[in-house]
């Protein structure tokens, strides 16, 4: 699903078979989690294929791997052409590009000796569906600052998501809501979230959360499109049965969600701002103009 035979992956250097490119068992990240990756998107727009904000991935990239020691020795625009020579080799261009970093043989809890990087691609359709989510407070708290570094996109930190999203999904639900350690709410396993109260947008400070360059976006297009949106901490009995609310990242894109906990949100998601802004968001990612059509109230 993720390859074939056929599929080409740029790993140390080259470009290579992903059947034929080898790891080594012995590599500190396969032992400990100790890795970083992106999860970047690109798209056919009428200017040709595009990858969405690519340099903002590559710099989280960077920014993730200092902040765990992980020694960056590439050059982000190279990594971006490099990116869009994947695309090419695969004939893709409606895609999902996975660039993971690793490290070499070292069995120590010391920090990286080498780095070395992957950039592979695929098709990958909407990562938590088209359809409204049903979710549930997740019994797992999010990881929090005085353990890891939240902000940045470690491999071992999705643990935590693998174990919230299962949970979930063996009660039926579609997705996993988690709290931080004080029991606000923090995000999702693999995106943020907003609600939206009496015309208002509200999400999640930053602090227990991945800043997700999805709700960057999100942010921007409310401030376009004149939305207010309150950044703070959010009680989760507050917001269940609010008007809306909606999860956002990279794989997810914009995507309504139905109800937390069997709670309802109260509005058909088309008359929700999230649905607005769902709209704004993938004129965006075609690069079509957007604030113009979707200013209307
Ligand atoms: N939170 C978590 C835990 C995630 O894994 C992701 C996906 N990268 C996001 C939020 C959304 O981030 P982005 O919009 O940068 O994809």
């Amino acid at each position: 699903m993720y390859y074939n035979e056929d599929t080409i992956v740029y790993y140390n250097g080259e470009f290579v078979k992903a059947t034929e490119a080898k790891g080594n068992v012995y590599d500190q990240s396969l032992h400990y989690g100790y890795a970083v990756f992106e999860g970047i998107r690109s798209y056919t727009t009428h200017n040709g294929t595009k990858i969405f904000k690519a340099k903002e991935h590559f710099n989280r990239m960077q920014f993730s791997c200092e902040s765990i020691g992980i020694p960056y020795t590439f050059n982000n625009q190279e990594l971006i052409d490099i990116s869009y020579e994947v695309l090419r080799r695969n004939n893709l261009s409606d895609a999902y590009i996975r660039p993971l970093v690793t490290c070499t043989p070292n069995m120590q809890l010391t920090k990286g000796r080498e780095a070395q990087l992957l950039i592979c691609a695929w098709e990958w359709g909407a990562y938590l569906g088209e359809k409204l989510l049903r979710l549930t407070t997740s019994s797992y708290r999010r990881i929090t600052p005085a353990c890891f570094k939240v902000e940045a996109k470690v491999s071992g930190h999705y643990i935590n998501s693998i174990m919230a999203t299962q949970e979930a999904k063996d009660k039926g639900f579609d997705e996993a809501l988690l709290l931080d350690v004080n029991g606000f709410v923090a995000e999702g396993p693999g995106a943020n979230i907003f609600f939206e109260v009496d015309g208002v947008l509200h999400t999640p400070q930053l602090g227990s959360i991945l800043p997700g360059i999805t709700r960057a976006t999100v942010l921007d297009i409310c401030n376009d499109l004149g939305i207010e949106v309150v950044q703070r901490q959010i009680k989760p009995e507050e917001v269940k049965g609010a008007d809306g609310s909606f999860m956002c990242g990279t794989a997810a894109e914009v995507i309504g969600i139905q109800s937390l906990d069997d709670v309802a949100f109260t509005k058909p998601w088309s008359e929700t701002l999230g649905a607005r802004i769902q709209k704004a968001y993938k004129n965006l990612v075609l690069e079509k103009e957007y604030n113009t059509v979707l200013k209307v109230a």
